[in-house]
């Protein structure tokens, strides 16, 4: 283990853990961030194994917290996908480009 020391440690490498971090790098740009995951890579539990599906919102109640943040996570998932197509390959092909293939 190494001794270097971090301003800040985000334990998990789903989902949740990886956006807390990224956005996190967003905000606070000058501050270390340490993500620790137990397995051999990201996402190898329900973040790896779930439908795939961007969820619209359309099934929350217009106006709701669930409802706004559900599309402005849709529309920041879009944005960051475009942004790094080569490293997003799957996300870009099925979700983002329009018309699907
Ligand atoms: C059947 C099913 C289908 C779904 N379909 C969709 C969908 O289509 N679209 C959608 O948006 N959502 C979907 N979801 C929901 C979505 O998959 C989850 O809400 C999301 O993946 C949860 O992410 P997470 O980061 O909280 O958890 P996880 O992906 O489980 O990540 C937690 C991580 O923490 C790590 N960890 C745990 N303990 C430790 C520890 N002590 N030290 C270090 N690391 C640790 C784990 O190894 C894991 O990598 C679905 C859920 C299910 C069950």
């Amino acid at each position: 283990m190494s001794t270097n020391k971090y301003d800040i440690i985000v334990v998990g490498g789903g989902i949740v853990g990886l956006a807390t971090a990224y956005k996190l790098s967003l905000k606070v740009p000058n501050k270390t961030i340490l993500v620790l995951e137990k397995e051999q890579e990201v996402a190898a539990h329900q973040t790896g194994h779930n439908s795939g599906v961007i969820h619209s919102g359309i099934y929350y109640k217009p106006g709701s917290y669930k409802a706004v943040k559900c599309v402005e996570g849709r529309r920041e998932l879009v944005q960051f996908v475009k942004r790094s197509q080569h490293r997003s390959r799957y996300l870009w092909e099925n979700y983002c480009r329009y018309p699907r293939k």
